[in-house]
């Protein structure tokens, strides 16, 4: 696979699988085991990984249009998509040793989803600093954790889940380990109702005594930190920017056919034509989405080719798309009126998956924080 049959994969699945089914899924909260069936057997759950394992080697300005292609027909499932790239991602990092190879053949062949349990209800958004610790049980260790979302609950073959490393003597001394679904002690802990991002089932977790043996601890003792910095932080905050972008770019669509169909019939025009005010709201969101299109494509840029200022940009998309995103669809909302707010129209649900994006830790506030930290020459953590 290469980037273009990547993208007209993912056209073909956002048209066939996850557009016709979007609504109902959102009112249902129901996980589209059919959108990540047909997402595996396109190849586009291994579009990452790396060739020697089975996958396609793809790099991120691939990753970044196929999340945002997914996301313009059903952002849970984009959602879904992007924990499972950077979940692998860690999988496929796994210091020498693990044993992984296994669950990155399953990925290979589209048959394995993975995500991320890092909140814990302890910690909160800080996912820096877990507040559960591994305790040594024999090689291996045993796991204690209140995992507060865990997108993709119940429905995940795996996951990366952290803990304090067994001896930690700080609070961002974590370690990452992998935890099959069947792992006697792990389980979805309660429901998922969410205002928005309602189909992909980011439901608490529990962990209770569940034993992990050595060869799927991932990362050394205390190295969880530097994974979750170096290897899931560039692609999360990637994937969200994309799926904000997804989801600015379905607001813009969808209301540019509402201000086409729908008429002022005593005047004899469209919305679109008879009012200038909708017209220029319609201007306002088509600039920030092309903007926020050029902001991906710069982090793209820096990370296909890693330099000074790559994290900055890394940290500055997320913030600056989970706004955007807010504004965009809240702009799509007043634009559509009645109609929109009535939910005759999807521009509702685009507003409501929009505003996870910024309460998504890293969150946009704790973002704007270590900007400004690090343009200060401050600490960050
Ligand atoms: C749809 C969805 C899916 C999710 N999926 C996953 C998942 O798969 N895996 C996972 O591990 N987690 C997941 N999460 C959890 C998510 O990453 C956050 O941990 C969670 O949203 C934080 O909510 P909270 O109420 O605990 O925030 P709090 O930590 O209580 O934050 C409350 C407010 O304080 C602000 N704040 C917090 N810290 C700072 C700071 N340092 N500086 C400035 N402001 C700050 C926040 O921005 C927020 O506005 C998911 C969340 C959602 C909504």
């Amino acid at each position: 696979m290469n980037h273009e049959t990547a993208l007209s994969n993912a056209k073909e699945i956002a048209n066939t699988v996850l557009a016709p089914a979007a609504r109902q899924n959102d009112k249902d909260s129901h996980f589209s085991s059919e959108a990540i069936g047909a997402l595996g057997q396109s190849g586009l759950l291994a579009l990452m990984l790396p060739a020697a394992v089975g996958g396609s080697g793809l790099g991120p300005r691939t990753f970044a249009a196929v999340t945002t292609q997914l996301a313009e027909a059903d952002a849970s499932v984009a959602m879904v998509y992007l924990m499972h790239v950077a979940a692998t991602a860690t999988i496929a990092a796994a210091r020498p040793g693990a044993a992984v190879a296994r669950t990155l053949h399953d990925i290979a062949g589209g048959r394995h989803l993975s995500t991320l349990a890092f909140s814990e209800a302890g910690s909160r958004s800080h996912f820096w600093s877990p507040v559960s610790r591994a305790r040594r049980n024999g090689a291996g260790v045993l796991l204690s954790a209140k995992k507060s979302w865990v997108t993709s609950a119940g429905h995940a073959q795996s996951y990366v889940v952290s803990a304090l490393a067994p001896t930690a003597k700080g609070p961002t001394e974590s370690t990452l380990y992998l935890v099959p679904a069947e792992a006697p002690g792990i389980s979805v802990a309660g429901p998922w109702d969410g205002l928005g991002m309602r189909a992909n089932a980011s439901a608490p977790m529990t962990l209770e005594d569940c034993e992990v043996p050595p060869e799927l601890q991932l990362t050394d003792d205390g190295a969880g930190f530097q994974a979750m910095l170096e290897v899931v932080l560039p692609l999360f905050n990637l994937g969200a920017t994309a799926v904000a972008l997804g989801l600015c770019r379905a607001a813009v669509a969808g209301t540019v056919t509402h201000l086409k169909g729908a008429r002022f019939e005593h005047l004899g025009q469209s919305l679109g034509e008879s009012l200038p005010t909708l017209r220029a709201q319609l201007a306002a969101m088509q600039i920030d989405t092309d903007g926020l299109a050029a902001r991906l494509d710069d982090v793209v840029d820096h990370l296909e080719r890693p330099g000074e200022l790559t994290m900055l940009r890394v940290l500055e998309c997320k913030a600056a798309a989970g706004d955007t995103a807010i504004d965009v669809t809240s702009a799509a909302m007043r634009t559509c009126g009645g109609a929109a707010f009535s939910k005759h129209l999807h521009i509702e649900r685009l507003f409501r998956d929009a505003h996870a994006g910024a309460v998504m830790a890293p969150t946009g506030d704790a973002l704007r924080e270590l900007i400004a930290r690090a343009t200060l020459g401050m600490p960050l953590f």
